[in-house]
């Protein structure tokens, strides 16, 4: 069989200095978050939620390279759930991980039907259809013994719920990298949380994964997720290194320059309070430094704006 020109060019860039260059700052980028928010110890079962998109298809395709490595020892299992959406080619995924040899789980259940039943036409079935999805991931991950679910959001997935609860929720709170699932039962882990989609989203091509469609329960991508994306994108086009400036926030929070009084004892504070970052409240804030010296997510913490040294 010959290949397609499209399908033998990404051959090609699979091995070019570009693609290899990619998947190293990828793994790094997966390696660092894993050490910094101690996600996978020695013994650990991971089970990697795979949904055929092009996050967890890219999302396992790094953990299985940084296992073959890492100095602990860990098991991986795919799972899929096939929600019996219309139009779900069902063979696609166990194909994949039967070529690629990684031990997998799928598991069909028809929570089309149960959404489609349920929630009347023109209404968002997100809700219903995700907490079910969620129980029955925790089922599963009970049943394989997993310690740890992992799941393909990245950093922008990170950067637009911040925004999404900023905009309409009235809270500071975006995706953390790790999380006790909200049943108290499981540890829920963001292995991507330091790669930025666009990296994935190239990665993913060149690596010609079998891409399941996502629209095929007819729901619309979230409207509100939508704008805030476009708003992001609209920041990275027009002001390089605001992106990496805020995800780098993620990681530098001042409780003492808030107004959540849960956080940081305001009753309390006295001239004795010592403040992590200074006092500038006669000052005008700092400019913002350069986009050169604003350092990536993941990097030893960032100057911030407005601290007085
Ligand atoms: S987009 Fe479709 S599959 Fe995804 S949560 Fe919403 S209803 Fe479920």
């Amino acid at each position: 069989m010959s290949l397609s020109p499209q399908t033998a060019e990404n051959a090609d860039n699979r091995f070019s200095n570009t693609f290899l260059r990619l998947k190293k700052k990828l793994e790094r980028g997966v390696g660092e978050a894993i050490a910094d928010f101690n996600m996978i110890a020695d013994g650990d079962t991971v089970m990697v939620c795979v949904s055929g998109g092009k996050d967890s298809f890219s999302l396992l395709s790094i953990l299985l390279a940084l296992r073959e490595r890492a100095p602990v020892d860990f098991r991986i299992v795919a799972m899929n759930l096939d929600q019996k959406q219309p139009g779900f080619p069902a063979d696609v995924l166990p194909a994949y991980f039967e070529s690629i040899g990684v031990e997998y789980r799928i598991v069909t259940e028809d929570t089309y039907s149960i959404v489609r039943d349920k929630i009347p036409a023109g209404k968002t079935t997100c809700s219903l259809c995700s907490r079910l999805r969620r129980g029955i991931i925790y089922r599963v991950a009970r049943e394989i013994g997993a310690t740890r679910i992992a799941l393909g959001h990245h950093r922008d997935d990170m950067l637009e719920t911040l925004f999404l609860n900023m905009f309409f929720g009235g809270k500071i709170k975006a995706m953390p990298p790790k999380l006790v699932s909200d049943d108290g039962q499981h540890v829920v882990i963001r292995p991507l949380a330091y790669c930025t989609e666009n990296d994935i989203a190239r990665f993913a091509r060149a690596m010609e994964y079998p891409i399941i469609p996502c629209n095929l329960c007819g729901s619309q991508e979230n409207a509100q997720r939508k704008q805030i994306k476009a708003m992001l994108n609209g920041w990275a086009r027009d002001y390089p290194g605001r992106i990496e400036s805020l995800a780098t926030a993620l990681q530098n929070v001042v409780p003492s320059h808030l107004a959540d009084q849960r956080l940081f004892d305001f009753q309390g504070l006295t001239r004795d309070t010592v403040v992590s970052e200074g006092d500038t409240a006669f000052d005008p804030p700092e400019l913002p430094a350069p986009a050169a010296e604003i350092i990536h997510v993941g990097s030893p913490r960032a100057p911030s704006v407005g601290t007085s040294t």
